[in-house]
């Protein structure tokens, strides 16, 4: 379903009047739409049927708690990179068993709170992370479920910043140093090994990587199997794209009925860990349009929101498509840079818009769900965002515009 759409010349987010909405919780605002989360994610869960599997929401894609809580009431899973993550997963209301904990860098205390809150596995991503989990869990006295995350060294056709698998990328363990690795991990008696997981890559927009990295998977649990090393799980990580310009990336159910095909009769629990997928379209960045200037042969529309907003323009050239709340007949269309106040070059929204721009005008920018708010940054002292979710015809502010104050209250000059 289409969750933001015009009526009348105005765009809704569900039942709600962006103009009314811009006006009562002013701009730059993120809002999100509950019915398409719900949607994202079901589509994930009901592609599976009864094959078993577990989606494990990749929070690092949107982390506002009420988004986590949404999902948790679905009985979603989480993929965590930080301590940080499993606290607002915990305080969302998130289910511990259903937690996995990726990430290179863990750090002592990470892991320890982790497994205070026995979360579901670890996904180990080098030989020195299996002894530093083995010892703390000993002095925990527990037992760490974990998997080893491979790096399958599989080109996934994406950007290079968000190309994870390839074998000069920081991610997991090389598939060909499992084998050696095997009599190491059965000797560390605080860890009990489930699964073998990658993650190859994001804004995956077809199906070759994934599944290829999911066949490499599926030939090591093989080859583990018949050394009498019985996993129950392979987790196949996040990656899947979504339609920002004019990409094809294959339908959610698309990729899962393929998943399902490759795993056959094997008795395999599938995890996912898909984060943009579910967030990315059930957001938007509303902006407002502060000043229009030219010069020369460009003309600029300088709006309230920036790249410390979203910073997915500035950092890899992202091309998200960008709406006017009220389309209007009269006046006339050009070509705009719509970029922020921020003093680098690098501040853009969107390049070469042909737009009908007044001052004062509202701007939505599509598609901005995931890695929008969750990478926002306070740069040139700017207070963040807020974030409101639709739910029908109301809305929820789930998070409060930051104040000035909050810009420096842990900040002192010395004594
Ligand atoms: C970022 C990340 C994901 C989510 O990636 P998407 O492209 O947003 O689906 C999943 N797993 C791991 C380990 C990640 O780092």
């Amino acid at each position: 379903m289409q969750y933001f759409k015009y009526h009348n010349s105005e765009l809704y987010a569900e039942e709600v009047n962006l103009v009314e909405l811009a006006n009562q919780v002013e701009t730059p605002c993120y809002v999100y739409s509950r019915g398409a989360l719900e949607e994202n994610w079901q589509a994930f869960h009901n592609a599976f049927a009864e094959t078993p599997h577990r989606i494990c929401y990749a929070v690092k894609a949107n982390s506002n708690i009420a988004i986590l809580n949404l999902l948790a009431r679905l009985g979603s899973g989480f993929d965590i990179v930080s301590q940080g993550e499993l606290e607002r997963v915990l305080a969302a209301g998130g289910n511990p068993q259903q937690i996995v904990f990726s990430g290179v860098g863990k750090k002592s205390s990470e892991i320890r709170r982790a497994l205070e809150a026995n979360i579901y596995c670890f996904n180990v991503e080098s030989p020195l992370e299996l002894t530093r989990l083995n010892t703390l869990a000993q002095e925990q006295g527990v037992i760490a479920r974990i998997a080893l995350r491979v790096n399958p060294n599989i080109d996934p056709q994406t950007h290079s910043y968000i190309t994870t698998g390839l074998k000069e990328n920081k991610f997991g363990i090389n598939i060909d140093q499992v084998a050696a690795l095997t009599d190491t991990i059965l000797s560390l008696p605080h860890l009990r090994w489930i699964g073998i997981a990658c993650h190859i890559g994001s804004q995956l927009t077809t199906l070759d990587p994934l599944l290829s990295s999911l066949d490499k998977l599926i030939e090591l649990y093989e080859t583990l199997r018949d050394k009498k090393i019985p996993l129950t799980h392979i987790n196949v990580g996040g990656g899947l794209g979504i339609r920002y310009k004019d990409e094809t990336p294959p339908t959610i159910d698309h990729y899962v009925q393929a998943v399902r095909d490759r795993l056959g009769k094997l008795p395999l629990e599938i995890i996912l860990e898909p984060g943009r997928a579910i967030t990315a379209n059930t957001g938007i960045l509303l902006t407002r349009v502060e000043y229009l200037k030219s010069s020369h042969d460009k003309n600029f529309a300088i709006v309230d929101a920036a790249m410390n907003d979203l910073m997915r323009p500035a950092l890899y050239q992202a091309w998200q498509d960008i709406l006017p709340v009220v389309k209007t007949t009269t006046g006339e269309e050009k070509q705009y840079d719509i970029v922020g106040p921020v003093c680098e070059s690098a501040d853009f929204l969107g390049k070469n818009r042909l737009l009908t721009l007044q001052p004062g005008d509202l701007l939505a920018i599509s598609s901005a769900g995931a890695y929008g708010f969750s990478m926002s940054s306070n740069y040139n002292s700017r207070p963040r965002a807020a974030e409101v979710l639709v739910d029908k015809d109301i809305f929820h502010i789930i998070r409060a515009r930051e104040t000035i104050r909050d810009l420096f209250a842990l900040e002192s000059p010395i004594g």
